[in-house]
């Protein structure tokens, strides 16, 4: 059985690798890497899109799989929830991971908002083979501030900082954020329901 991430983002691959015992492998080695849009208005929508896309693509050639999609994002209540589910292209369409987080750190700025409440969101989808769907979700709640600190993780960790801890996780060990993660915590749950698939 192969779990198939429709995913290209290198320190989510990174991450689903290192926190599922399971081997993975990126929709990219199996087909060409495509555009996927991902017009939903929900993390799990998100999700749904991304893996019934890449289901599509395999559906009738390929058996023995399941699709595995995570959409993920940051969200500031203070700032209305943004960035949300527009996390990965909150400066722009083609916006690097670097611009996305000096762009919320703008925005708290302008806010006058030194630090404030904040929380990160996992949605996965699985979908089988026989085109079954599943999906489940994870959450990191913490504070953001307005500010980058340490080079560790990718995308917004060096502006969060997890309850309970005064580092970022751009300075924490990767340890820390797996046991913390919204993303390690929606993989426990896929792992339950992929130990009833494979
Ligand atoms: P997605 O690829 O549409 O799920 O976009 C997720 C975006 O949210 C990424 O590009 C990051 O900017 C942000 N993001 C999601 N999870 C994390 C995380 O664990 N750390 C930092 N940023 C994250």
């Amino acid at each position: 059985m192969k779990i198939i991430l429709a995913s290209a983002n290198k320190g989510k691959i990174r991450e689903i690798q290192t926190y599922c015992d399971i081997d993975v492998l990126p929709y990219s080695d199996v087909m060409a890497p495509f555009d996927i849009i991902e017009d939903g208005d929900t993390f799990k929508a998100n999700a749904l899109i991304k893996a019934r896309a890449i289901y599509e693509k395999l559906k009738g050639k390929e058996k023995d799989f399941i699709v595995l999609a995570d959409d993920s994002g940051i969200s500031v209540p203070a700032l209305n929830n943004a960035p949300g589910i527009y996390s990965a292209r909150y400066a722009g369409e083609d916006a690097s991971e670097k611009d996305n987080l000096y762009k919320l750190i703008d925005e708290l700025k302008k806010n006058g908002i030194e630090r404030t409440p904040a929380f990160y969101t996992a949605a996965m989808a699985m979908i089988t083979d026989k085109g079954e769907e599943f999906t489940v979700h994870g959450w990191m709640y913490g504070d953001a501030i307005a500010q980058a600190r340490g080079d560790k993780g990718f995308g917004y960790d060096p502006m969060f900082i997890p309850e309970g801890f005064d580092k970022t996780l751009g300075e924490l060990d990767a340890e820390v954020k797996k046991a913390l993660s919204h993303r390690s915590k929606a993989l426990v749950l896929t792992k339950t329901i992929l130990r009833t698939l494979v």
